[in-house]
């Protein structure tokens, strides 16, 4: 379990000046977790993990420049040289669980770290200056064969804490492993559990699902096939039961979107939930109101009109919508459009896009805003201030969408003045 690895990760310079730093001080020092596995995998690495010897306070000796970002738990961070931000963790075990946070204490050893980890290919410690490594579980034998299983007991580690449980959907989806079919037992027999999980680790899982996964719909697959949909997000479980067809179709619509827009994605997923189940849905994932806002929106948003309809159909439609989300809206009707086999839809549906962002440029009103009258005209015609103003507006509005040549201040105030004129007896 240790060795001399012959691959040659190579972190960024400051992951090696720090490891540098604390081991001149005394305090051994090792990469763990996601870049080390990655690297492993040969695949490129993301953030670089260090787990240290030394306490938080004695690495906030050490560096100059630190921040306690979660100094609880033993992590500070800190600027290096050239003022990147790093992350190292004192070197920790677990004593006491409950399921929804595995609460630690600090360790002696890097092996006594690796054994809190959640999966074998996740408790693999490489030693950046000696080039060593240690894999106390076999997690280079499972990434080798493709194999996710859990460190030691798969209930025990699972009832420490349940969001391993998302994790290993994730990585199972993200990567195309196996699950080892005893960690896939427990992860199935304790969906249910999924339940007493923070909302936030919740919605911290799922963006990061919707974020990084090249094809979201494996994972989610894996979700649905465990029983965690049901569990998490009955309004998709809904879907997939009485409607497979369109969940099928939501499926193969949210792996055409590109990765890095969770908000996107998101939306291609609330797309054919309806509006009050879709707010419920966000809502429980506490996301910010301006997000949460936002998504409802485009989820909410009428697909493009086809490319043979007239300009009016396309002013009411980016009315409707919102100018600014022409683009969202139609990057989500295109990727659904192309999990169509023929490709018929797509071709129409790019020419509905071009149509909309020509009528769009051509800047004819499409909001009240846009209007050539607005509550100041309205004052000095002689109308008194009140609810009545944005009525007024929105029917001129309605004017001016079907006719955009009526935008013009006598025009719209002579209608106004009409709709306003006291009846005759
Ligand atoms: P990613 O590429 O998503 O960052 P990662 O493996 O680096 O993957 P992190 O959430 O950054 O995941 O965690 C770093 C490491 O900490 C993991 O590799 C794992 O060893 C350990 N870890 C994280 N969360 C847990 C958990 N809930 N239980 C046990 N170990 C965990
Ligand atoms: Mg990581």
């Amino acid at each position: 379990t240790r060795g001399v690895t012959t691959l040659r990760p190579s972190p960024p310079d400051s992951v090696l000046w720090i490891v540098k730093t604390l081991e001149e001080a005394g305090h051994e020092t090792w990469a763990v977790g996601g870049a080390v596995r990655d690297t492993f995998a040969r695949r490129p690495a993301g953030d670089w993990d260090l787990t240290t010897h030394a306490r938080p306070q004695e690495v906030r000796k050490i560096f100059k420049r630190t921040v306690p970002i979660g100094i609880e738990h033993g992590t500070v961070g800190g600027l290096d040289r050239d003022g990147t931000m790093f992350e190292v963790t004192t070197f920790r075990k677990d004593v006491e669980t409950d399921g929804r946070h595995a609460v630690v204490a600090f360790a002696e050893s890097v092996e006594e770290d690796l054994a809190r980890r959640d999966f074998t290919m996740n408790a693999i410690a490489w030693h950046p200056l000696r080039g060593e490594h240690l894999d106390p579980f076999g997690g280079l034998a499972d990434l080798e064969a493709g194999i996710l299983r859990t460190v030691g007991e798969p209930e025990e580690r699972f009832s420490e804490d349940y969001l391993r449980i998302l994790r290993a959907f994730r990585f199972a989806g993200r990567f195309g492993l196996d699950i080892d079919p005893l960690t896939w037992a427990a992860m199935t027999s304790f969906a249910e559990y999924l339940s007493g999980l923070s909302a936030e680790r919740i919605r911290e899982e799922l963006l990061k699902v919707l974020s990084a996964d090249p094809s979201p719909s494996v994972t989610l697959g894996l979700y649905a096939e465990a029983g965690a949909i049901a569990v998490l997000y009955p309004e998709w479980e809904n879907i997939r039961r009485d409607r497979p067809g369109e969940w099928e179709a939501a499926m193969a619509t949210v792996d055409r979107l590109p990765l890095g827009n969770a908000p996107l994605r998101l939306a291609a997923l609330l797309r054919g939930v309806d509006r009050s189940a879709a707010a419920h849905l966000l809502g429980r994932l506490k996301l910010s109101n301006a997000q949460t806002d936002e998504v409802a929106h485009r989820a909410a948003a009428d697909p493009l009109p086809g490319p043979g309809e007239d300009d009016e159909v396309f002013r009411r439609w980016l009315s409707r919508t919102g100018p600014d989300r022409l683009g969202v809206v139609a990057r989500l009707d295109l990727a659904g459009a192309r999990t169509q086999v023929s490709g018929e839809a797509a071709y129409e549906t790019v020419a509905s896009w071009q149509r909309a962002r020509h009528v769009r440029r051509s800047g004819v009103p499409l909001c009240t805003a846009d209007l050539a009258v607005d509550g100041r005209d309205l004052i000095a015609s002689g109308l008194r201030p009140g609810p009545r103003f944005g009525e007024l507006l929105d029917q001129a509005l309605d004017v001016v969408l079907r006719d955009p040549d009526q935008n013009t201040r006598e025009a719209l105030l002579s209608h106004i003045r009409e709709w306003t004129r006291e009846p005759t007896a």
